[in-house]
């Protein structure tokens, strides 16, 4: 017998958007053919780890059979679209779930070779083949894209999705609460090589505007100047951020009006204002609420302590209505009605798991990726590391009265970024074998890279340096100011300086 080869399978889920059987039957897969576990990504997405080569199969017929698909999840393609997760009945949420879906549809690979590889047919058990022969990819072309590609839509007072780090981000304009259209940003990108200085995180750089009815013909055209301008010579420095660097965003935007072939006009003003989470109880204005659940680090798990795999199937089973995933990890559960709400919060206090009320400020605005055992390139723990980071750094902080004070902590276990750590206010990268680049500087808000701290900081000593920032922060913060405006104000010999004389809790 061959080696029993393990994979991740990761499905395509625009916008997290999930039904309650979807998610029961991704439950079902995780127990019979995967490692028992769901992990929610960064990316509002599912993924199964554990999955045998030779089960591999089985599992994308069945991810097929729910209505969920693996295509274009990974690859040199469009990635998942990611789109504000709210369920909010004002339409303008519709609106850009709408666009989430077109785009989706008009930027999937055409190719049959997907479903002639993977897709059995239920009744026959026969492969489906769908005519064969060679196939040029219309918008693809022959070689696909020079790398992936990534997709978001948000709105300026939440950035949940945060566009600032997408190849390709659509900020809605709002006017009389309607979608007037889009400021289209082009060129983020958080992955980094080690030790390659020409590989570097970008934010997003503002390009210009495009009715709702432009934005599909727009990303194609975006997509067009990548495939066709896009570094393929050099894997690591192919990602559209570095041909929007290379050229300046003018010139960028001229090619992406010749291939859209007409000017589109400049950006509004509007720009990002905010970062809602969507944890806690919402009113969808239908007379419904969504309730945001806290999913830690977005791993789904029945243990000795916590019960979130049972808890997810009660949900499911007991309402049935759709969940959502949010860029952070976690799940709003959607359409329930006034009186269901004491029901939601018995169920998740009986499973022992903490609801959103019941979990720390810190804790519920961090973020890890996957990393050791599961991902073949992390240096570092990451997931597995970073409750316990938490659990050191909820005293000394509440001690500081900073246990309300909002700022993210992301956390990876290699340079690549998954877990989009360098636009956030405090980020812990993998360098070395349990050491970490301590960056910090950037924002809830998304739209700054933050800078290094301090390089290959020993795992022993993170807590320590985070209440070291924490300290000097609550001892020079100016009014209003967030963590990381301080950091970034104040620079990284300051804070050095700042943190050594603050009086720790
Ligand atoms: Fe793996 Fe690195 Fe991505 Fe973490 S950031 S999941 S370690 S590739």
């Amino acid at each position: 017998g061959g080696k029993a080869y393990s994979m991740m399978v990761r499905c395509r889920i625009p916008g997290g958007r999930i039904t309650s059987d979807q998610m029961l039957a991704q439950l079902d897969l995780c127990d019979e053919l995967g490692n028992s576990t769901l992990k929610i990504t960064t990316r509002q997405t599912i993924q199964l780890h554990g999955v045998l080569k030779r089960d591999l199969r089985d599992t994308i017929n069945r991810i097929n059979e729910i209505e969920l698909s693996t295509l274009a999840a990974c690859g040199d393609v469009n990635r998942n679209i990611m789109c504000c997760p709210a369920k909010n009945a004002d339409g303008v949420h519709q609106e850009m779930l709408q666009l989430t879906d077109a785009l989706t549809e008009a930027l999937a690979p055409q190719t049959p070779a997907y479903h002639e590889l993977w897709i059995t047919d239920p009744d026959t058990g026969e492969k489906t083949l769908q005519g064969g022969g060679p196939v040029v990819e219309p918008l693809y072309g022959p070689t696909y894209l020079p790398r992936k590609f990534k997709i978001g839509i948000a709105l300026p007072e939440d950035n949940c999705i945060d566009i600032y780090t997408q190849d390709l981000g659509f900020l809605a304009v709002v006017r009389d609460a309607k979608v007037i259209g889009y400021n289209v940003l082009v060129g983020g990108g958080m992955g980094t090589t080690p030790a390659l200085k020409r590989t570097y995180p970008a934010l997003a750089k503002r390009m210009a505007f495009c009715t709702p009815d432009q934005a599909v013909d727009v990303a194609k055209a975006v997509i067009k100047v990548q495939r066709d301008h896009g570094n393929r010579a050099d894997r690591k420095v192919a990602r559209m951020k570095y041909l929007v660097d290379e050229w300046g965003v003018e010139k960028f935007r001229r090619s992406v009006e010749e291939y859209y072939g007409q000017p589109l006009k400049d950006c509004t003003e509007d720009d990002v204002t905010g970062f809602d989470d969507h944890m806690g109880w919402q009113d969808q204005g239908d007379g419904l609420w969504s309730y945001g659940l806290n999913i830690e680090n977005g791993r789904i798990y029945d243990d000795e302590q916590r019960q979130l795999k049972s808890l997810m199937r009660e949900i499911c089973q007991t309402f049935g209505t759709e969940l959502r995933m949010t860029g952070h990890q976690s799940i709003i559960v959607t359409d329930l009605q006034e009186q269901d709400k004491d029901r939601l919060i018995e169920i998740i206090q009986r499973h022992k798991v903490p609801t959103t009320e019941q979990t720390s400020t810190v804790r519920r605005w961090s973020i890890a990726c996957v990393a050791l055992p599961t991902c073949g390139l992390a240096i570092t723990e990451s997931e597995r590391r970073l409750p316990s980071i938490i659990d050191g750094l909820e005293q000394p902080l509440a001690k500081l009265g900073l246990d309300k004070e909002r700022f993210t902590v992301r956390m990876t276990g290699c340079p690549n970024g998954c877990a989009r750590p360098y636009n956030a206010d405090i980020a812990l990268v993998g360098k070395a074998k349990d050491k970490y680049t301590l960056y910090v500087g950037g924002g809830w808000l998304g739209n700054r890279l933050g800078y290094i701290y301090k390089d290959l900081v020993p795992d022993a000593d993170i807590v320590d340096e985070i209440v070291g920032i924490a300290a000097a922060f609550k001892a020079n913060r100016n009014a209003d100011e967030s963590l990381g405006d301080f950091c970034d104000r104040v620079g990284k010999d300051d804070l050095a300086v700042l943190a050594a004389a603050a009086e720790r809790p």
